[in-house]
C-alpha cells in the first residue's frame, strides 16, 4: 500500500521543518484530529482549526468529507457532527485525501495555495511556486508513478533549503534532503536513507 500523504506523515512533516512553504513565513500546522463518538454522532470537534490551517471554506470541506465518508453531517460552531459512528481511521484518511487533492500544490508540495472555481472547475493556484492546476482525481495516479529506492541515484533539483541548511529536493510525493546542496542546483543524489515520504541522500560526484 502507499499511502502518500499519510496522516500521521504530514502531522510530522508538518511539526518538523518539512514542508517548505516557499515564499510565505506562515507555516502549515496541521492540529491531531479531535474526533468523539458522542451518542449516535461521530463528532469532529476542531473541525474549523483545520479549515483555517489549510485555508479553505469548511463547506467545502465538509461537504467533501460527508460525500467520501457516505455519511450526513452538519456544521455547529467549531465542529462537524456526523452522523452514525465513523471511525476516526476513515476521517483521517479523507482528510488526507482531501489536503492532497484540495491543499498542497501537486508541483512543489507547498500548502501555501489558493482554491478558486473557474467555470465549474476547481483550480488549485500555488503561491509558493506560481503552479497553476485544475483539481483532478488523479493526482495519486501521477505522485504513484514516482518511487525512489534506497541506494539509487536520482537527478533532482534543489528547490529550498530547510532550517538546518540542508538542501531540499522533491520527487514524487518525496521531500529529499540533501546535505551541502545550494538552492538552485540540479544534482545527481544518491539516496541513502527512505523514511515514509522523507528520503536522506548525499551528492554524488
Ligand atoms: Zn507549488
Amino acid at each position: 500500500m502507499v499511502d502518500i500523504y499519510n496522516y500521521e506523515d504530514l502531522l510530522k512533516r508538518a511539526r518538523e521543518k518539512v514542508i517548505p512553504v516557499v515564499h510565505s513565513g506562515e507555516r502549515f500546522k496541521l492540529p491531531e484530529a479531535d474526533i468523539i463518538i458522542e451518542g449516535k454522532n461521530t463528532i469532529f470537534r476542531n473541525f474549523l482549526d483545520f479549515c483555517k490551517v489549510m485555508d479553505r471554506d469548511p463547506q467545502h470541506f465538509s461537504k467533501f468529507l460527508v460525500r467520501e465518508l457516505g455519511t450526513a453531517g452538519i456544521i455547529q460552531g467549531e465542529r462537524l457532527i456526523f452522523k452514525g459512528k465513523v471511525s476516526l481511521a476513515d476521517i483521517k484518511d479523507r482528510i488526507n485525501q482531501y489536503i492532497k487533492t484540495y491543499v498542497l500544490c501537486y508541483e512543489c508540495g507547498s500548502p501555501d495555495t489558493i482554491l478558486k472555481k473557474e467555470d465549474r472547475i476547481e483550480i488549485l493556484i500555488c503561491k509558493a511556486c506560481g503552479a497553476t492546476r485544475p483539481v483532478t482525481a488523479h493526482v495519486e495516479i501521477k505522485i504513484q508513478e514516482e518511487k525512489i529506492e534506497e541506494g539509487k541515484v536520482y537527478e533532482v533539483e534543489i528547490i529550498d533549503i530547510s532550517r538546518d541548511g540542508d538542501g531540499i529536493a522533491k520527487k514524487g510525493s518525496y521531500t529529499i534532503y540533501v546535505p551541502k546542496a545550494k538552492k538552485g542546483q540540479k544534482l545527481k543524489v544518491k539516496i541513502e536513507k527512505i523514511k515514509k515520504n522523507i528520503a536522506f541522500a548525499t551528492i554524488v560526484q
